[in-house]
């Protein structure tokens, strides 16, 4: 994967509302190519494996608790300034804080239940993807 691929996984609270398709059309209008695509469900140890750069945070265990308690869709996209340009599309972690229109501004309820991940470097968008994804489900 180079400096045009991004990791996303759409979250357990943005699923079980019924969002993925209206967050998917979002993803697609905004130029993004989908070149990898599950519906899924994280393991607690999945979870923790792909959270533990916050295992220390006070919020670890919720956010754990809360990624592994329902269904995911997780994808690769691509487009020319993946990682920079899919941040923007989603918004800031705290939907409050979030610029109107984007995502998490339009369907995340708080800063734990934010609706959607998103990357925040080439270099962990290669490896997230790789997390979920094996090379042969990847086009
Ligand atoms: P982002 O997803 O925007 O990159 P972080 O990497 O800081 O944000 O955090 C990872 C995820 O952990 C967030 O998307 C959110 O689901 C959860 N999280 C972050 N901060 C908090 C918090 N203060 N309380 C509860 N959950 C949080
Ligand atoms: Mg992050």
């Amino acid at each position: 994967m180079t400096g045009n691929r991004t990791f996303t996984m759409i979250k357990p609270d943005a699923v079980e509302n019924g969002h993925i398709g209206a967050i998917l059309e979002k993803i697609t209008s905004a130029g993004f190519k989908i070149v990898a695509m599950k519906y899924t469900q994280l393991s607690k140890r999945d979870a923790e494996e792909f959270y533990a750069i916050h295992k220390e945070r006070p919020f670890f265990g919720e956010l754990v608790e809360f990624m592994t308690r329902g269904p995911i869709v997780s994808a690769i996209l691509e487009k020319e300034n993946a990682v920079e340009d899919f941040r923007a599309l989603i918004g800031a972690t705290n939907p409050k804080e979030a610029a109107e229109g984007t995502i998490r501004k339009l369907f995340a309820k708080d800063i734990g239940e934010n609706a959607v991940h998103g990357s925040d470097s080439d270099e962990n968008a290669q490896i997230e993807g790789a997390f979920h994804f094996s090379g042969r489900e990847i086009y």
